[in-house]
């Protein structure tokens, strides 16, 4: 849902350069390692240590750059040279792992070079830890994650796909293909607040796809696993294309503390080969997230994506009545869990049941929706602090809690409704409470689900007795809004490094000690899409702009880089004057996770009776392909107003489906969608779930070259083509 916010004035960037890492290495000590899966081969060595070369099929990617080493470090207040020296002995290596070690002697660092391949296919990962060794507080300046430099002959073109969070509202472009110039230069940059500035790129889900132009459809793609504040940049002169991907180092300088026995990571990112386009990067990054950041009891779930009925159709007014008549149309419509969102509350920062509106609390409704076979969820907003001063309630003056707070707040200060101030989570005493908090809510609300909102991390903070870097006063921006606080400042990657690390420790803890619960990532919806949320939650709000085209063009973009079944669509009410249009805005929500966000007791019987034979059919027929099948993106991106559509196709099953949908355009009737994924040389047989186009049957070839034509005769209308291969 949406929060007021206050947009800060652009800042000035710091570029910090600096000079070449010095890594010492006796003569004979190099070590050389290959890693690969079916995917992707690498080559590293221990000199730099750098990664030599890429190698997918035939192509060979060579890189010209060792990776940059920290340079020095503050010790005492004392910038210090450091000098690396590698440790061979301390080098574990096999085919699917390689450690290098270095060391420095003063101050007494470790820093471990790691790759690894977690899986038989996709992408290979790496990071970078460094541990203080020593007996002194060392502060750390930037050490990115990953620099590339590959060299190509003069000529050759390339491409560079990216796409942008459905944050607030999906753009007009959102999906990105940009020719890679002599001289581009491109900044993509991800924290958990994308905020759709007019001066700035609006924020991407931290990966790049490279398309080589003389091998078509090749390339190399590179993402970032975490929620923080972080940046890709790719740039292209004398005939190499550069990229650095990590912690986004601006506004700088950046500096963080090591106490002594601590240990610093720098995100971990993954680095692949891919043919077959961008479908073909994107199917190689879905089974590759679910097999390797995924969690294994929701892949195992058979309803996982569940198909949901939430309570913000009816907004703050949801109350005990309201719950249980939407639970029992829940269960007549097919659905399987009841989600109560916003307005269940005492108040801000106050996570009890509101007792006017649900006087027995919230676990008998939980325990309602369970009697009906449906699972329970709640939305939560659970690293906000507000004014309640009832007992376990979070207050912004509370002594113990005052100092967990970003900033001073001004005496006036009064939460929004469903909005009060951020806590900073890198607290150890605000992480510490927060977590009892969780697991609070998730035990005595007798949870199946839940989903947090607001701005779980926040975006800077000017304590200086936090574990994170103290702040710049003089270059600080800090901005008092009814309810949001706005510090951008040097320490901002830093407080952001903190705050994510305890989120995911906290997710961690609660997955283990509550299996089977499910934790949905909307923050201010779809502002948190990014491959260390998908590592740690199940799946995520993509946008917060709920009618059809929205909910499609955020699922277009999103689903190039995540499973489509961790990508959740919430449906909300629309003019739907004809049932085809009412199926229209149905299925638009329904290529991944569905949430309806209706109060669907509102629903014509005839309406009634369509949702509840299309979330059966959803379940039989559309969640095996959502969950296991490949995606093809069989359109351009949908405008509203010409054709757009979706195909999965899932190898193993020989079935599939398009999702066609019709925008407003009155002059075309029918469209031909080319199919892809198809073998040429075998027939299929089409099947029109409403029947607007005569069943057929047509060869791989036919339906991947000339395509299938689909029949609507209303504008905002939608069709169902199965596709099944014929024996
Ligand atoms: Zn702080």
């Amino acid at each position: 849902m949406k929060f007021p916010l206050r947009l800060p004035s652009a800042f000035l960037a710091v570029a910090i350069v600096l000079p070449p890492a010095k890594v010492l290495h006796a003569a004979t000590t190099e070590v050389r390692q290959t890693l690969s899966n079916a995917d992707i081969t690498i080559d590293i060595s221990s000199r730099g240590p750098s990664l030599s070369s890429i190698h997918r099929l035939d192509t060979v990617l060579r890189n010209s750059v060792s990776e940059i080493l920290p340079t020095s470090a503050e010790v005492n207040g004392i910038s210090t040279l450091l000098y690396w020296h590698f440790v061979p002995a301390l080098a574990p290596t096999d085919k699917r792992k390689a450690v290098f070690v270095y060391e420095s002697d003063t101050p007494h660092l470790r820093l471990s070079w790691e790759w690894q391949a977690r899986a038989d296919h996709g992408p290979l990962e790496h990071r970078i830890t460094v541990e203080n060794l020593g007996t002194d507080e060392v502060w750390l300046p930037m050490v990115d994650s990953l620099h590339l430099r590959i060299p190509y002959p003069t000529g050759h073109k390339f491409r560079h796909f990216y796409v942008e969070k459905g944050a607030d509202t999906p753009s007009a472009v959102g999906t990105h293909l940009d020719d890679i110039t002599d001289g581009y230069t491109w900044t993509g940059k991800s924290s958990t607040y994308a905020f759709p500035q007019k001066s700035e790129a609006r924020e991407i889900i931290p990966a790049e796809f490279v398309f080589s132009s003389d091998l078509p459809n090749t390339g190399w793609f590179a993402g970032i696993e975490f929620s923080g504040r972080t940046r890709i940049s790719l740039h292209r002169s004398d005939n190499s294309i550069e990229t650095v991907l990590g912690l986004n180092p601006e506004p700088g300088p950046f500096r963080t503390r090591l106490a002594p026995g601590e240990t610093f990571e720098t995100p971990t990112v993954f680095l692949g080969a891919f043919t077959g386009g961008s479908d073909g990067a994107a199917n190689q990054l879905h089974s590759w997230v679910r097999k390797v950041l995924g969690n294994p009891a929701t892949w195992n779930d058979p309803q996982y994506p569940l198909t949901v009925n939430n309570s913000w159709g009816g907004g703050m007014q949801v109350d005990e009545a309201i719950a249980l008549r939407m639970i029992a149309d829940a269960k007549q419509l097919g659905l399987e869990m009841f989600h109560v969102d916003a307005g269940w509350f005492r108040g801000v920062g106050d996570w009890y049941a509101n007792p006017q509106k649900f006087p027995h609390g919230l676990a008998p409704i939980a325990d309602a929706a369970h009697k009906q076979g449906l699972r329970f969820g709640l939305w939560v907003d659970w690293t906000q602090a507000g004014l309640s001063t009832n007992p376990g309630a979070l207050n912004v003056h509370d002594p113990k809690a005052r100092d967990w707070l970003v900033s001073d707040l001004p005496p006036d200060w009064k939460p929004e409704e469903f909005k009060g101030e951020t806590v900073d989570l890198g607290v150890p005493a605000a992480h510490d409470y927060l977590e009892k908090e969780v697991d609070r809510i998730i035990t005595d609300d007798h949870l199946d689900m839940l989903e947090h909102d607001g701005y779980l991390v926040a975006q800077g903070c000017i304590r200086s007795d936090h574990p994170h870097a103290p702040l710049n006063q003089s270059t600080a921006k800090i901005t008092h809004d009814s309810g949001f606080d706005f510090v951008i400042a040097d320490n901002s990657t830093d407080v952001s490094y903190h705050a994510v690390r305890a989120y995911y420790d906290i997710y961690t803890k609660m997955r283990r000690q509550h299996p089977g619960l499910f934790f949905e990532v909307c923050n201010d919806g779809g502002r948190m899409v990014d491959f260390g949320s998908a590592a740690h939650a199940d799946y995520f709000s993509i946008t917060d702009t709920y009618d059809p085209l929205s909910n499609r063009r955020a699922f277009y973009d999103t689903s190039y880089m995540l499973p489509p079944a961790m990508l959740e669509s919430y449906v909300e009410k629309w003019p739907t004057p004809r049932l085809e249009n009412f199926l229209y805005m149905l299925r638009s929500g329904m290529m991944g996770w569905v949430s309806i966000m209706i109060d669907t007791t509102t629903w014509t019987p005839e309406q009634h009776n369509a949702a509840r034979n299309a979330i059966a059919l959803y379940k039989e027929k559309l969640r095996p392909l959502i969950r296991d099948a490949q995606l093809h993106h069989v359109s351009a991106r949908p405008d509203g107003i010409h054709w757009d559509g979706m195909e999965y196709w899932d190898p193993a099953r020989r079935k599939g489906v398009l999702f066609a949908f019709r925008g407003t355009i009155d002059n075309e009737e029918s469209h031909a969608f080319v199919l892809a994924g198809l073998d040429p040389a075998q027939r299929y047989r089409l099947q029109f779930q409403d029947h607007t186009t005569p069943d057929t049957t047509a060869t791989g070839r036919e339906l991947m070259s000339r395509g299938t034509s689909i029949h609507l005769s209303h504008p905002l209308s939608s069709e169902l083509a199965f596709i099944e291969e014929l024996k």
